[in-house]
């Protein structure tokens, strides 16, 4: 009789917590980890965009649609970076809520990426830079964004949602206290990065970097040769001791910046979101990225 009341008890609960999760669509793997931290037991989130998944390429298949379909809140990057969100609204029959995070952030500019042309503004080759989760500022105010937009969809949930969110920003300034530490290791002459992605602004900004990124040193696309010898002539000038890679570098190129410069290669960076191993949570890939970058500019 107890086993039988339990059971139905346990079957009751179980019903009520699947019927009342909010339903969440993410694109982007920085606000999928901020939504599962806030969201906690009351949200079920689909996260089409997976770590290590370059979001620049990312479309929804088909069968991401059909998983947006009954999406309450869709999460994106914003500042331009998906140039699908009309198919991932009609997908939801425009009744879900549509949150662009990035969008809520003052912007900085990037030199145009390859393919880039069709996704923002013209403005002498310039363009937003969409990779705003650099900046651990940035990822605080998209945490309050979230928490809002919860409460505002399930508003019964108020208190968890307040709790959860200051738990994670406690976090986040432990984190921004570590990477302060961390960077002021390294002198302020030294604070150079030379990436061969155009990501890093928002990181530069807060934590007093210059920025040289390697424009067209891809698999994709040559480098010009005159880019080239004067990005060789700029490390020598500056005395930059490391150069950071991805992994879709042209090889060719990099030995030859490496071998007339005398800078090594520094190791690879995270520029795009979430990664696999130590970069598969927010901090465990900002730490990746500043660890590498201090350690191999220091070393020399
Ligand atoms: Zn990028």
């Amino acid at each position: 009789m107890r086993n039988l009341f339990l059971l139905s008890f346990l079957l009751a609960t179980s019903q009520l917590t699947a019927a009342n999760k909010l339903r969440v669509a993410s694109v982007s793997t920085i606000d999928t980890e901020i939504v599962q931290q806030v969201g906690g037991e009351h949200v079920e989130i689909a996260a089409l965009v997976q770590p290590g998944v370059d979001p620049h390429e990312y479309e929804p298949t088909p069968a991401d649609l059909r998983k947006v379909s009954d999406a309450q809140l869709i999460l994106t990057s914003g500042k331009h970076m998906e140039n699908y969100l009309n198919k991932l609204q009609e997908a939801t029959g425009g009744k879900a809520d549509l949150l662009k995070v990035g969008d809520y952030f003052s912007s900085l500019k990037m030199k145009r990426e390859q393919g880039e042309q069709s996704r923002s503004a013209d403005e002498g080759g310039m363009a937003e830079d969409p990779h705003w989760w650099h900046s651990v500022n940035n990822v605080k105010e998209a945490t309050k964004l979230v928490r809002d937009e919860l409460i505002k969809l399930d508003p019964a949930d108020k208190t968890d949602f307040e709790k959860n969110a200051q738990v994670y920003l406690g976090k986040l300034d432990q984190l921004e206290d570590w990477i302060r530490r961390k960077v002021a290791e390294l002198p302020r002459d030294q604070r150079r990065l030379v990436t061969s992605h155009d990501a890093f602004q928002y990181f530069a900004r807060d934590y007093g970097f210059k920025i040289e990124a390697i424009e067209g040193l891809t698999t994709e696309t040559e480098a010009s040769n005159r880019h080239v010898s004067e990005l060789i002539d700029d490390i020598k000038k500056q005395h930059v001791k490391a150069i950071f890679l991805e992994n879709t570098l042209n090889p060719k190129v990099t030995t030859q910046i490496t071998r007339e410069t005398g800078a090594k290669i520094g190791g690879s960076l995270y520029p795009d979101g979430l990664g696999t191993g130590d970069a598969s949570t927010y901090e465990g890939m900002m730490k990746h990225n500043v660890s590498t970058i201090v350690d191999a500019l220091k070393s020399g």
